[in-house]
């Protein structure tokens, strides 16, 4: 009895034990819960799989989640969308392998907000799935890190314009100067001063005048490419670095457009305002050894330029200067003339069948005649305006011109006769060639047979798979290809079999001396073989002499075009040529 009686003693006071172990673990439990949820750090346990298994209020304050609206969510998916690929991997391999992990993160809310986060994420001793394996405490960071960045963009940038400051233009003109050195390429500087911005200021307020200078400076970042950079330097001056330019044409292209991208009206406060600018440039190596040189330079040039007139620029380098003056100059010319045509008509060149010596094509060749320079040669003005836009609108006139004049002239004449006509390479970019020159016969009802259109190599190599599209389609229109100036580019015979050519044409440099130099002789005697076996005709260009003539007849050359026969005519000209031909046929 007294034995049932102590052990019945030793078992309560067991019980008791245990009762007082778990009220503790209880009231443990209860604080910790009680910290864990009244704590002002975002807090969340994850288990093994990282998926969330509790989060606390502050949590939810700064996800925006509730906690069942997230329970078993994988943790990684509050990771910002597009940083998750690049954030995640190392952070679970860290805390696979190191059990903890510290960093900043780029987290999305529930409505899609981004916010940014220092983590501390630290694993505890359990594997299982229901208990926490790790705890993630965030921080945010976000007021923080923007008003770092901030400041950051503060020391660099310009205030009212965004553009790059001085101290950040002086580092990227430095750094492209020493690239240079090392590559052995230019680098311009170019100064660009708003002309009469002061007046504007003035008279329309500041608002006005800082809203002109943001709209100035959007429009001369978007004219340059992306290696440049373009700073404000001071009021209405602005300084640009143009690091691996090309040459000086690309870099008068450059300066022109920045010229010209103030052309449009700016329309500020319902107020239309008009401003050009002056441009001064110098290139390093040449117009300076160091930086403030280079700058003294660039900004004489710029004033030189506003000296000039204003709305121009002006090279440091007197030669330079003179060329792209000149240059400027034509182009501004030939935009006018391109307005109307009124300045150009087109000659034909008699192409001539050598066994025969009957004519029976012509090649079409523009002529401009300006106003104020005379005649201008194709030479001089066709690679301008194949520096824009104006080449597309030359290229078409010339074709609706030749079509129409030729198909005139053509009603008298019994025996099809064909026109070829020059295409640039500009003309050839451009998708819709096919579709321009359908519309062109269909406008003057030119027969596609009598039409051949002439290529280079260099515009067949530049466009290789495009060109092939657009030949077969010009192919299978009727139209004629002819490859021009041959010897002159890529001169591949394998190349020259992948199109489908009718024609080519020998460049008239190697006829010059076909009968006095032993090694044109033999080139032109090999294009001339290479192109029987292709089963192509051979026109040779250049033929100034009854010498050069039989030369080429004697190998097989088929047709013949040079001043031997006809220097290009225009189309009355051309007419009586042909009559006089014809007369002499039949006498
Ligand atoms: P090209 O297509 O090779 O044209 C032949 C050039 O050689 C023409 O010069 C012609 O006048 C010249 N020529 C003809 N026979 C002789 C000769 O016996 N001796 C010499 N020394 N020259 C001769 P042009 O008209 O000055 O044209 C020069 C280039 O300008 C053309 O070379 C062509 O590439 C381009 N061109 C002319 N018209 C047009 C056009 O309408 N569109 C395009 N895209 N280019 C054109
Ligand atoms: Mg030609
Ligand atoms: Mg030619």
């Amino acid at each position: 009895m007294t034995e049932d009686i102590e052990s019945l003693k030793k078992e309560l006071a067991s019980l008791k034990g245990q009762l007082v172990a778990q009220r503790r673990e209880l009231s443990r439990y209860r604080m910790l819960s009680s910290i864990f949820k009244s704590a002002t750090q975002p807090i969340a346990l994850v288990n093994a799989n990282f998926q969330i298994l509790n989060i606390n209020p502050a949590f939810s304050q700064l996800t925006d989640y509730k906690e069942d609206e997230i329970q078993y969510f994988p943790i990684n998916a509050l990771i910002a969308h597009h940083k998750r690929e690049e954030l995640w991997p190392p952070v679970q391999t860290s805390l696979e392998q190191e059990g903890h992990w510290e960093g900043l993160l780029w987290n999305e809310g529930k409505t899609g907000n981004i916010y940014r986060v220092q983590a501390h994420i630290q694993s505890l001793d359990t594997d299982d799935l229901d208990m926490a394996k790790y705890v993630f405490f965030f921080h945010d960071v976000t007021h923080q890190k923007e008003t770092e960045e901030k400041l950051q963009h503060r020391s660099n940038y310009d205030l009212v314009t965004d553009l790059p400051n001085w101290n950040l233009f002086l580092n990227r003109f430095i750094s492209a100067l020493y690239t240079s050195g090392q590559e052995g390429s230019q680098t311009a500087l170019l100064f660009i001063g708003l002309d009469g911005f002061k007046i504007i200021n003035d008279t329309l307020g500041y608002t006005i005048g800082d809203k002109l200078l943001q709209e100035a400076a959007i429009r001369f970042e978007k004219t340059l490419s992306e290696e440049a950079t373009i700073a404000r330097f001071s009021g209405d001056q602005f300084t640009a670095v143009l690091p691996k330019i090309k040459d000086d044409d690309d870099l008068r292209i450059v300066t022109q457009n920045i010229l010209e991208c103030l052309e449009r009206p700016f329309e500020i406060e319902n107020e239309e305002i008009f401003i050009s600018c002056s441009v001064g440039v110098c290139i390093w190596p040449g117009d300076g050894d160091d930086v403030e040189t280079l700058l003294r330079n660039a900004d004489s040039a710029m004033h030189k330029a506003k000296d000039n007139g204003r709305n121009a620029f002006h090279f440091f380098t007197p030669d330079l200067d003179a060329k792209a003056q000149a240059r400027r100059s034509m182009e501004r010319d030939l935009r006018k003339a391109v307005k109307t045509f009124d300045e150009f008509h087109v000659v034909y060149q008699p192409i001539v069948d050598m066994k025969t010596g009957e004519m029976k094509s012509a090649e079409a060749l523009i002529r401009w005649h300006c106003a104020e320079r005379g005649l201008v040669s194709p030479d001089q003005f066709i690679p301008i305006a194949e520096q824009n836009n104006m080449i597309l609108s030359i290229g078409e006139w010339v074709l609706e011109t030749a079509c129409r004049e030729i198909k005139d002239w053509s009603r008298q004449s019994q025996t099809p006769f064909r026109v070829s006509i020059n295409l640039s390479s500009r003309q050839f970019k451009e998708h819709d060639l096919p579709k321009i020159v359908k519309g062109v016969l269909e406008r003057t009802g030119f027969d596609p047979n009598q039409l051949s259109l002439e290529i280079t190599e260099t515009l067949m190599m530049e466009n290789l798979q495009e060109a092939l599209v657009m030949l077969h389609e010009l192919k299978a229109m009727g139209v004629r290809l002819s490859i021009d100036d041959f010897g002159t580019g890529y001169s591949s015979l394998n190349y020259l079999k992948k199109f489908p050519l009718d024609t080519l044409k020998i460049d008239r440099m190697f006829v010059r001396e076909v009968t006095t130099n032993a090694e044109d002789a033999a080139m032109v005697a090999a294009i001339l073989t290479m192109a029987q076996s292709l089963g192509l005709e051979v026109v040779g260009e250049g033929i100034e002499t009854a010498e050069h003539n039989n030369f080429l007849a004697d190998k097989g050359c088929n047709y013949g075009q040079g001043y031997y026969y006809s220097r290009p005519l225009r189309i009355e000209e051309f007419n009586l040529f042909a009559k006089k031909q014809e007369f002499e046929r039949l006498s």
